[in-house]
């Protein structure tokens, strides 16, 4: 039996920090010669990464790598303090590519730290984000991954510490929503956000997918491996239907789908390897789009990029060797219409210049 219906969530796909994070790396490729380098993936998907790194962009786990005076992005992960003091110094041009909600985590951590609070963080080991965050307290902030983690800390702390509870953006709400629950019994007086650090995209991505995954005999979710926010997508859809696959592109697709298959994208996936799964699935009865909510947030470029923007039109005439942006992202006088151009449209312009 072929695929006959492909349940299409939405939303899916790139978010407004992921937007705002390719547009300003391809600014970055555009106004300086190659090589740019960008301090870790820019966002964690492999074909945005390389289609970067086409263009000249050099990615760096360490900005001791980075030659002084080179132009240099922080990926929209956001990046730890000491790292974002290292990248500049030495003449760079940095640009920070951080996702404002990733921001306000830090801002919360650096806060509730000043305040005496033992911060217990709910992230992933290792992942960038997490690694990033919890540098910014690290004297105060304790990872947690799991409920026993909760209860393992609990034993330590002293009677009445001040507690408060943040966590990585991109988590599954579920596994959220266990490790809050069993801290909130932990610690009766807990603090927390008005609202979790679960950002919207992750919400809303999560909330499309289970509107279809228990109506489907498949789940395909398109997304890198080391995407927390993909991984998260396919820890929801594991919990309503039976085959969950996730894959970086169509070529990945196994031969034997069948039946009603849903499909869905990580936060850093692009709508292309969308197009090219649904071309691949060829669902006999069509394709349904089922929509949970709009999205409209929009972030603008960082500061940093800002300022290098407005004196483009003067560093143009002074040949920088940049091609002209197009008449949508500048308007009269050098002012950005950023939100106007997709991410979409910038990578694929990238690739044709
Ligand atoms: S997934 Fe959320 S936190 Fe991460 S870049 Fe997108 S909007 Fe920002």
């Amino acid at each position: 039996m072929p695929v006959e219906r492909v349940l299409l969530a939405s939303p899916r796909g790139f978010c407004a920090g992921v937007e705002k994070a390719i547009k300003a790396l391809a600014w970055m490729v555009r106004v300086f010669e190659p090589p740019v380098y960008c301090y870790h993936e820019i966002v964690h998907n492999r074909h945005v990464v390389d289609q970067f790194r086409a263009q000249g962009v050099v990615f760096v786990d360490d900005v001791d790598e980075v030659p002084p005076g080179a132009p240099l992005m922080l990926s929209a992960h956001g990046s730890a303090p000491e790292v974002v003091l290292a990248a500049r110094t030495q003449g760079r041009t940095v640009v920070d590519a951080v996702c404002p909600l990733v921001t306000k985590v830090h801002h919360e951590l650096k806060v509730r730290a000043r305040k005496g609070y033992t911060v217990l963080y709910v992230g992933h080991q290792g992942h960038e984000e997490a690694v990033g965050t919890m540098a910014v307290a690290p004297d105060a902030v304790h990872l947690v991954q799991s409920e026993p983690d909760v209860d393992a800390l609990a034993g330590r702390l002293a009677a009445g510490s001040a507690v408060a509870l943040l966590a990585q953006t991109t988590l599954s709400h579920d596994e959220w929503a266990g490790i809050m629950a069993r801290a909130r019994r932990q610690f009766p007086d807990l603090w927390m956000p008005n609202r979790s650090d679960l950002c919207f995209a992750t919400t809303n991505r999560q909330a499309a997918l289970k509107a279809i995954a228990g109506k489907a005999d498949a789940v395909v979710v398109i997304g890198s491996e080391n995407s927390s926010n993909t991984r998260a997508l396919e820890q929801v859809a594991r919990a309503s239907c039976p085959r969950v696959l996730r894959v970086n592109g169509a070529d990945e697709l196994p031969g034997d789908l069948e039946g009603t298959v849903g499909l869905t994208a990580g936060a850093s996936a692009p709508e292309a390897l969308v197009d090219e799964v649904l071309d691949r699935l060829a669902p006999r009865l069509g394709i349904e789009v089922v929509h949970v909510t709009d999205e409209d947030e929009y972030f603008p470029p960082p500061p940093e990029l800002r300022d290098l923007l407005r004196g483009l039109a003067g560093a143009l005439g002074l040949g920088l060797g940049a091609p002209a942006p197009g008449p949508a992202e500048v308007e009269s006088g050098g002012q950005v219409a950023d939100r106007l151009v997709s991410a979409a449209e910038v990578l694929a312009g990238l690739v044709r210049e």
